[in-house]
């Protein structure tokens, strides 16, 4: 089977605060349902390398269906963003969201 990368540009993801290009991913949570709008599972892996499973849906950008969400600090403003990922009816959308600077990581 051949494979092919599809890129939307050469340029590195922009900081989605300030525009600049110095992001760092420090974990990243995937949320999966086994069906709509029933209970959950949350994979957590977080830059240190401990991962973990629970079932705390609350921050699952989908309210209904599966998510993801990468966490993200920037080194020119030092605020933290999350690019998502989030289903809904069928389709996938992805976002930018952000927290305010010093927000608690788990
Ligand atoms: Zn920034």
């Amino acid at each position: 089977m051949l494979t092919q990368t599809i890129r939307t540009n050469d340029l590195p993801l922009q900081c989605p605060c300030c525009g600049e290009y110095y992001l760092h991913h420090d974990k990243v949570e995937v949320f999966s349902r086994k069906s709509e709008d029933q209970e959950g599972i949350r994979s957590v892996t977080q830059e240190s390398g401990r991962t973990f499973v629970d079932t705390d849906m609350r921050d699952n950008p989908s309210r209904r269906r599966d998510g993801l969400k990468i966490h993200f600090w920037c080194e020119s403003c030092d605020k933290k963003s999350f690019l998502t990922f989030r289903q809904h009816k069928g389709s996938t959308y992805l976002e930018w969201a952000n927290a305010s600077p010093g927000q608690a990581v788990l």
